[in-house]
């Protein structure tokens, strides 16, 4: 049985690394197969700026052609200065988040950025000047290092250390077993998802990019880790052109703009206060939301 024992063992690992390379495997093509519609213009130009005016104008767009869910959506992020978006799930939050990575192009209207249409730039430019903290960050089955230093290829290890620190993830990391060494993601120790956004702030802050956007986690973090969450993006979205998925109200209630969406539609803007006086689609959500939250307080 012992003899038997080292063949089944290694059979057994080499099966659970092909069904892991086959996991990882579709991860890359569901992004592949997400960028091969979109091709960058024989002329395209490298976007180059560090202060980033964002404008959505008139943009309609659908998923699929007899379905179209953004309606002529229009709005100006100015550089430095941060834009929520809020309403029901299916309103086209993310959506807009899609087409300003330019995962998709835009049915009618265009997107620019200082000016610039998306579709004249050159997409390794673009996306090298946006920073993407999502819902769900994915985790490479690697060094809780190398997950952060993938932000930016070069960076110092000092860098690195940094950015972890800025993010307020240092503290766990140095707790762990083998410390930036201890491999994670889904062959390794799993993160919460605090943790997992925390890893994604601390990318973001080693790429260091003018645009900022940010997807809240639909499921609640414990209370803690939610404000933790939120100071440490304030602090990451000083001065950069950002854009905020809002779930829960409370992250955005100091946001410089607030647009309310309804069925693909921008039915709303405004600051937090002149939206609660306005006693319309925002005051209704907020008042829904304190209802909903009451519990947990
Ligand atoms: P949530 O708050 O639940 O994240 P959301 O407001 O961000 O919702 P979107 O993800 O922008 O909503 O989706 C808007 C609509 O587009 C939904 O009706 C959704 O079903 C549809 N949709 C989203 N992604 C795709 C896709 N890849 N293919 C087809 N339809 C899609």
């Amino acid at each position: 049985l012992l003899q038997l024992y080292a063949p089944l063992n290694f059979l057994g690992f080499v099966y659970r690394e092909i069904k892991h390379s086959l996991a990882d495997m579709e991860k890359m093509f569901t992004l592949l197969r997400q960028n091969t519609e979109i091709a960058d213009k024989p002329d395209a130009v490298a976007l180059q700026t560090g202060n980033a005016v964002i404008r959505f104008e008139s943009v309609d767009f659908g998923y699929e052609r007899n379905r179209q869910i953004l309606h002529d959506v229009g709005f100006e992020i100015p550089a430095g200065r941060t834009l929520a978006v809020v309403g029901a799930s299916g309103a086209g939050k993310s959506t807009l988040s899609r087409l300003l990575y330019r995962f998709y192009d835009v049915w009618q209207g265009k997107i620019t950025i200082n000016g610039t249409d998306l579709r004249d730039m050159t997409q390794e430019s673009l996306r090298a000047h946006i920073g993407i903290v999502p819902q769900d960050t994915v985790l490479f089955n690697d060094t809780i290092y190398y997950n952060i230093a993938y932000g930016r290829t070069g960076a110092s290890r000092e860098e690195v250390i940094e950015a972890a620190r800025a993010a307020h993830i240092y503290d766990f990391i140095e707790k762990l077993p083998e410390g930036f060494d201890t491999m994670v993601g889904e062959r390794g120790l799993k993160l919460s998802g605090g943790e997992k956004q925390r890893v994604a702030i601390a990318r973001t802050i080693l790429k260091n990019p003018p645009i900022l956007i940010f997807d809240e986690a639909t499921s609640a973090l414990d209370s803690k880790t939610e404000k933790g969450i939120q100071a440490e993006l304030k602090a990451v979205s000083t001065n950069r052109t950002t854009l905020i998925i809002a779930h829960r109200l409370s992250t955005i209630a100091d946001a410089d703009e607030i647009a309310v969406m309804e069925g693909g539609r921008i039915v709303e803007r405004g600051r937090h206060a002149e939206l609660l006086a306005r006693d319309g689609h925002y005051a209704r959500l907020w008042a829904l939301q304190q209802h909903d939250e009451s519990p947990v307080a």
